[in-house]
């Protein structure tokens, strides 16, 4: 279907992160976390092509708007430079929504979401929703980041009130939080996982594996990790 450009929203102070936000010209109907394949076609199109998957950031209930949120880096491909050029009207091609990096339907089980960089996407879709449709669940998110400046969504995540934990790789000198890197170990000790809870992992495809493998190889159950890989990030 085709998805027009309404705005563009800059997530962080120095515009590395941005919100597109679309108008479609059908309904789209999608469940949180869900993603979409949009393709946009470029003269001098790399060899990275004109196709890109995206999480559906927004929420179900912005339509008839839908969000992408992307981060783009000093030497973007072309998809990517065409993307941050596109104006307000332009029409870009979208997919219908699919995936199942979504909520599970019972929802007693406590939730331990881990996001690395721009793999908090789909948690952005999933806490407006709940937040807009006054649903509580038990969500604990660890957040990584490189830098202070590449965290975005914080006031959405403070304003639903879940148990928010955030961890640096280059922490700014007066940083009281976490520093470092995401493990399986790691995640284990900040949160003690519940026995019936489930956890979430989005983020570079490289560190969704190490994280469940590692989760595995400390005696998490497979059907207890859900997740949610971005190929083309070498790092978050
Ligand atoms: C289910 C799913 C959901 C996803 N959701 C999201 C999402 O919500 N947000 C998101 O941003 N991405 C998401 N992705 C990943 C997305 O599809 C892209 O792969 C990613 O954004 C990288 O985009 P890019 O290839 O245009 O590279 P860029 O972002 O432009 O660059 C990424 C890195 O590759 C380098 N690079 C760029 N071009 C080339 C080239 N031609 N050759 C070699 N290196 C190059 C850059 O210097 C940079 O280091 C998702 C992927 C999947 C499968």
């Amino acid at each position: 279907m085709k998805a027009k450009l309404d705005h563009i929203v800059h997530e962080n102070r120095d515009k590395t992160i941005s919100s597109f936000w679309f108008e479609t010209d059908q309904a789209l109907d999608y469940i949180a976390g869900q993603f979409i394949e949009m393709t946009i076609h470029h003269p001098k199109t790399d060899d990275r092509g004109d196709k890109r998957w995206f999480t559906i950031s927004s929420s179900p209930t912005n339509a008839p708007l839908m969000s992408i949120t992307t981060k783009f880096s000093e030497e973007s491909s072309s998809f990517k430079q065409t993307l941050q050029g596109l104006r307000e009207g332009d029409e870009v091609i979208i997919s219908d929504p699919m995936g199942d990096f979504v909520l599970p339907k019972d929802k007693s089980i406590p939730l331990i979401f881990v996001a690395g960089g721009i793999g908090i996407t789909p948690y952005h879709s999933i806490i407006k929703w709940l937040s807009d449709t006054k649903q509580s669940r038990d969500i604990n998110l660890i957040y990584a980041a490189n830098s202070i400046g590449e965290l975005v969504f914080l006031e959405q995540f403070e304003h639903y009130g879940l148990s928010l934990q955030l961890i640096l790789n280059n922490p700014p000198a007066n940083w009281e939080g976490e520093t470092g890197y995401l493990s399986g170990q790691r995640i284990i000790d900040l949160t003690n996982p519940p026995r019936d809870s489930l956890i979430y992992a989005s983020g570079p495809e490289k560190m969704v594996e190490s994280l469940q493998s590692s989760l595995e190889t400390l005696g998490m159950e497979k059907y207890r990790l859900v997740g949610d890989f971005f190929p083309g990030y070498s790092t978050i």
